[in-house]
C-alpha cells in the first residue's frame, strides 16, 4: 500500500530523516515509536506530503513520486495523494464554529463534491461507529477531548481513505480518555483498515501492531513484530529506549 525508499527530509541544513526504507502492506498496522525528536511526525507527514521530502521515493497506492533534483509535485498530484490518506492529528484540528456533523461532511462535500444527503448519511454512519451519533449537532467545545478525537477519526474516515495516518492521537488527552480513542482505533484495525500510527502507547503497539518501527536520530534503528521488538530486541539502543519507558 505504501512504499518508501531512501526517503530524506531536511529543514534547512538540519537533516531530520536520513534515508528511510519502509513497506506498509494493505490491512496492516504499522506503529512508529522512538525518542522525542527522532523524526516520527516528520516521517508520517511526508507520507501525505504535509512535509515535502528532500530526496527518495514514495508510493501510496497508484500515486508515485521521486523527490530531489528539482522534482516538485503538481498540486493536482498532492491532492490526489491526500485523498488516499486520512490524517488524525494530536490536537484534533476540528473547525470550532462547525457542528460535529458539518466537520465530518466538510471533506466529502468540499473536496470530493459529494451530494449533501449522501455525505450526511455517511457521516452519521461514521458517528455511530465511533459511538457519538447523539452528538451530531454539538459543537467541538461541548465535547470532551476523547470525544473530539473520535470525531477526528470519523472525519479522517469520511473520504474513504486507503490508509489512515495517526500522529500521536492520544497524547493531548487526559489519561482516563485515552482508552476510548485507542478502542476505536483497535476496532478499525480489526476491520482491516491500513494504518500508520505514531504513538507512545506501548500497550496499544504490542496488542494492535503488525509491525513496529523504532526510529532513532532520523534512521530506522530496528523493526519487527511486537514480539521481536518488546521481547527480543537486537539493538542495545532499542533496549535502552524501552527500559526508559518502564
Ligand atoms: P518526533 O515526532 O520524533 O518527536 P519530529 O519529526 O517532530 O520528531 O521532529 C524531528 C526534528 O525535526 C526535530 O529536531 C524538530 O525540531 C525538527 N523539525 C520538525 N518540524 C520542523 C519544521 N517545520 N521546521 C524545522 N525543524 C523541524
Amino acid at each position: 500500500m505504501i512504499e518508501i525508499k531512501q526517503l530524506e527530509k531536511a529543514f534547512g541544513d538540519h537533516q531530520v530523516l536520513k534515508g528511510i526504507d519502509l513497506n506498509i502492506e494493505k490491512s496492516k498496522v504499522m506503529v512508529i515509536i522512538g525518542p522525542s525528536g527522532s523524526g516520527k511526525t516528520t516521517l508520517l507527514r511526508c507520507m501525505n506530503l504535509l512535509e515535502m521530502p528532500t530526496k527518495g521515493a514514495l508510493r501510496v497506492g497508484d500515486f508515485q513520486m521521486t523527490f530531489g533534483e528539482g522534482n516538485v509535485p503538481k498540486q493536482k498530484d498532492i491532492l490526489s495523494l491526500r485523498r488516499k490518506s486520512g490524517m488524525v492529528f494530536q490536537s484534533y484540528n476540528l473547525f470550532p464554529h462547525k457542528t460535529v456533523l458539518q466537520n465530518i461532511m466538510e471533506g466529502p462535500v468540499i473536496v470530493q463534491r459529494k451530494k449533501q444527503e449522501e455525505a450526511e448519511a455517511r457521516a452519521l454512519q461514521l458517528l455511530d461507529k465511533v459511538g457519538l451519533k447523539e452528538k451530531a449537532q454539538a459543537y467541538p467545545e461541548q465535547l470532551s477531548g476523547g470525544q473530539q478525537q473520535r470525531v477526528g477519526i470519523a472525519r479522517a474516515m469520511a473520504v474513504n481513505p486507503e490508509v489512515l495516518l495517526f500522529d500521536e492521537p492520544t497524547s493531548a488527552l487526559d489519561p482516563e480518555l485515552v482508552g476510548e480513542v485507542l478502542g476505536v482505533m483497535k476496532e478499525l484495525a480489526l476491520e482491516g483498515m491500513t494504518m500508520v500510527v505514531v504513538t507512545h502507547e506501548m500497550k496499544f503497539a504490542s496488542e494492535v501492531a503488525d509491525q513496529i518501527v523504532l526510529l532513532d536520530q532520523g534512521k530506522i534503528l530496528e523493526q519487527g513484530s511486537p514480539d521481536d521488538i518488546f521481547n527480543h530486541p537486537k539493538e542495545e539502543r532499542t533496549k535502552s529506549f524501552l527500559s526508559r519507558l518502564i
